[in-house]
């Protein structure tokens, strides 16, 4: 289905959780988020239904996230119940990877085809830092686990952040050099609770340009990516850049947000939601108020100067 720009909108990104099993500084506060009340939450029948009903109007790009989407109750039987829709081309999930050992293997032969896997060092010690404790070793088994059961290319995201990985870059580079994998650099986004911490933190992605020697730009194969990617000279891998702030790539833009508490975001820079939760539950027909969503979804990031997104990372899944 196309919106009243005439851009088609086939990208659903659905958050199945505003939980988490890490704490990343510059997504979670230290002490978690304040609990949303169960009945607040999207059942799976639920998120399942909203699904079905985008993807007969023309979605044909799926993305699971969260918070963790692995520490969802009952994920599995999601994956495979979207898994099942014939008219899904592209089913992806977006994971921290620490559960993966255990969940890879169900996750491919219950129909999902790929994975995002969010990792900003390599070194244990900055891992166990920047997570409040996560350890890098169940992210790097899970890695192992996923491209054996063959739930690639992997894409890797790497959120840059000042005094934190910038000496990393070249590490992460270099994994582009004999694998078939997507590094990522993404900048950090002012949002929700921790914009601050996020303000400052942030350094540009041009960092990674002015890093790398050799770096070749290649040609855009999906417009409505918001990543850049360029190559090194042989490498099998990709190295994007992801700049969510400054980059407009509003005019190719094709995603709507599906939030755990069963809100739309048509944009993400923008607080602009609209609630299906309550016609959903109060049995209305809900394929034609997402047909309005879709037809009115905003031209182009609608945040003023000094403005913010709202919520939290977590409940809207990057
Ligand atoms: N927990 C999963 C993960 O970490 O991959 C999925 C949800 S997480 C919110 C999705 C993506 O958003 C991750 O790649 C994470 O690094 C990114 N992210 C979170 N907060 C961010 C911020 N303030 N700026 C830029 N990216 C952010
Ligand atoms: Fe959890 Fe992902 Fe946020 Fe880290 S970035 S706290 S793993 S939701």
């Amino acid at each position: 289905m196309r919106d009243s720009y005439g851009r088609r909108i086939n990208y659903l990104r659905i958050s199945v959780t505003d939980l988490c099993n890490l704490r990343c500084k510059y997504c979670m506060p230290e002490k978690g988020i304040e609990k949303i009340d169960y009945n607040e939450i999207l059942k799976l029948e639920e998120i399942q239904s909203i699904t079905e009903s985008f993807v007969n109007l023309g979605v044909d790009k799926i993305r699971i996230t969260g918070g963790e989407p692995l520490v969802r109750r009952n994920i599995l039987k999601l994956i495979e119940d979207i898994g099942k829709l014939t008219k899904v081309r592209d089913f992806a999930m977006t994971t921290n990877g620490t559960l993966l050992k255990k969940y890879a293997k169900n996750l491919k032969s219950a129909g999902l085809n790929r994975l995002n896997i969010s990792l900003d060092t390599l070194d244990k010690n900055k891992y166990a830092k920047i997570t409040r404790n996560g350890r890098l070793s169940d992210v790097l088994e899970g890695i192992e686990e996923a491209k054996k059961v063959g739930l690639g290319p992997i894409k890797l995201n790497v959120v840059l952040m000042k005094d934190f990985n910038e000496d990393e870059i070249e590490n992460f580079v270099n994994l582009t050099k004999d694998e078939e994998i997507d590094v990522r650099f993404i900048e950090l986004m002012p949002i929700g609770a921790l914009k601050y911490w996020s303000l400052n933190n942030y350094i540009s992605n041009e960092t990674v340009l002015k890093n790398i020697e050799g770096l070749v730009e290649t040609e855009t194969v999906d417009i409505s990516s918001p990543a850049r990617y360029y190559k090194l000279p042989g490498g099998k891998g990709r190295v994007g850049l992801i700049n969510p702030i400054s980059c407009k790539f509003c005019e190719n833009c094709n995603r709507i947000r599906l939030t755990a508490d069963g809100k739309i975001k048509p944009c993400l820079h923008s607080n602009d939601e609209i609630d299906l939760k309550t016609p959903l539950r109060q049995g209305k027909d809900i394929n034609g108020l997402i047909g309005d969503i879709i037809k009115n979804k905003p031209k182009e990031h609608n945040l003023e100067d000094g403005d913010y997104i709202n919520r939290n990372m977590t409940a809207i899944g990057g």
